[in-house]
């Protein structure tokens, strides 16, 4: 069942005070993505300070941010902005409001999250096969299956992709944190 669509959810969600904020724009200042957001990150904090979290939580912005950030270590007003675009998406998967566009993002993030839960870390080539995979069954076109198979060999020889996974020894406490953020209401 969706969580209610309030901004007290909202605030829960992100353990963040939309109130504090007062407009002073540094986050959407230095957000790197701003040129591709249609609601910038100070714009969105006003539409929650007005309680239009459904239109807050429908726009497009929400799924363009990369998590960088530079956004919450900038406020003044230590707003966690990016935890408050964080319990946006989490709400707008609930109520349906992701598009079929980003619906590749859902995908990616959850292919990401459980390969933390699995290994600890990051096992990059493990995440490729899960997240294509699951984009096959879903809507992704055989061209589009081995888009990225070019850059493999790129990025093995930076050390940015590993054939072995390296797992963290203590699984099992990955495991209890993310048992943890669950318990928090927090959907991994
Ligand atoms: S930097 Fe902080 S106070 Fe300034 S607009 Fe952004 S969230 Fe609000
Ligand atoms: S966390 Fe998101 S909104 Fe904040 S600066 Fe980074 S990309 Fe922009």
């Amino acid at each position: 069942m969706p969580q209610d669509l309030s901004l007290d959810t909202v605030e829960e969600l992100a353990h963040a005070r939309v109130q504090d904020c007062y407009q002073c724009g540094k986050c959407s200042a230095g957000c790197p993505i701003v040129e591709r957001m249609d609601n910038l990150p100070n714009q969105l904090l006003r539409l929650l300070q007005l309680g239009r979290i459904e239109r807050a939580a429908a726009s497009a912005a929400i799924w363009e941010c990369v998590s960088c950030m530079t956004c919450t270590t900038r406020c003044p007003k230590a707003v966690d902005c990016a935890g408050l675009l964080d319990a946006l998406r989490q709400l707008s998967i609930e109520h349906g409001f992701a598009s079929p566009a980003q619906r590749r993002t859902i995908l990616f993030q959850r292919a990401f999250l459980d390969n933390i839960r699995r290994n600890g870390r990051l096992a990059e080539l493990e995440l490729v096969r899960q997240f294509k995979m699951q984009g096959f069954l879903d809507d992704l076109s055989v061209p589009q299956l081995f888009k990225d198979a070019l850059l493999g060999p790129q990025l093995l020889r930076r050390r940015k992709l590993h054939l072995r996974p390296r797992r963290v020894k203590d699984r099992k406490l990955v495991g209890r944190i993310f048992a943890r953020c669950q318990a928090n209401g927090e959907k991994p």
